[in-house]
């Protein structure tokens, strides 16, 4: 049967993996949270003291062995998912995300996974370099407002409190991390569908992903 790839790409807190994830289970399709890898790999930095270079940075994204896990990632049999969700490995994940070998050493794993089944993989470079071929490309954005407003309630359900000032700065700063990187930064694939999700609720997008969905599957533009 042949495999399909759905593409969700966009900054930090747009609510990517809550939609991806929720439209890979309607479909019956796996759930591939690309960014949980690189947020893995700064996670094992900050347990090993936090001195990050890229050569260590590489050898673990080449080394290890990760799996797919629904609220994470599985790295050499352990689990990671709320650990995983910390501003401290958000913004080590976003540093070593420009990290060109880094990334090449990810990017192969996630090209493998998505060979294997049909996939909704989230990310910032899905569409446009991880699966260029996809068979719908989607580009989710909001305000900035919005997105900080969305992980404060994230981060608040887990226990975490930060404030909103202090979200917004580093949401901000990872947007410029992701857009300006050389390699590979965070960019609208030509033939991604944009959806600004500002005044739209998680239902809503997901049902709006799943038309555009069954619209590719029915074989019509
Ligand atoms: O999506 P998430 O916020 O979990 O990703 C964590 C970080 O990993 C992002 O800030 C981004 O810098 C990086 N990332 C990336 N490319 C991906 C997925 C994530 O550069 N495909």
């Amino acid at each position: 049967m042949k495999r399909f790839q759905v593409a969700i790409d966009g900054p930090a807190g747009a609510g990517k993996s809550t939609v991806a994830r929720q439209v890979a289970k309607n479909l019956g399709f796996t759930f591939v949270d690309s960014g949980a890898m690189y947020r893995a790999i700064a996670w094992m930095i900050l347990q090993e003291g936090g001195q990050v270079s890229e050569p260590k940075a590489y050898q673990l994204a080449q080394n290890s062995h990760f799996s797919l896990h629904p609220q994470g990632v599985i790295v050499n049999g352990r689990v990671l998912t709320d650990e995983l969700r910390s501003p401290d490995v958000s913004n080590l994940a976003s540093t070593i995300a420009t990290m060109p070998r880094v990334r090449q050493a990810l990017v192969v794993k996630q090209q493998e996974i998505a060979e294997q089944e049909s996939v909704v993989m989230d990310g910032r470079d899905i569409g446009s370099h991880v699966l260029p071929n996809a068979d719908l490309k989607v580009f989710l954005t909001a305000s900035i407002e919005e997105r900080a407003k969305r992980r404060l309630e994230d981060l608040a359900q887990k226990g975490l409190s930060v404030d909103l000032e202090t979200l917004k700065t580093e949401i901000a700063a990872r947007d410029l991390n992701d857009q300006t990187r050389e390699f590979s930064p965070l960019i609208q694939a030509e033939d991604a569908y944009l959806l600004d999700t500002t005044q739209m609720t998680i239902p809503q997008v997901v049902e709006k992903i799943l038309v555009l969905c069954r619209t590719k599957m029915g074989g019509e533009e």
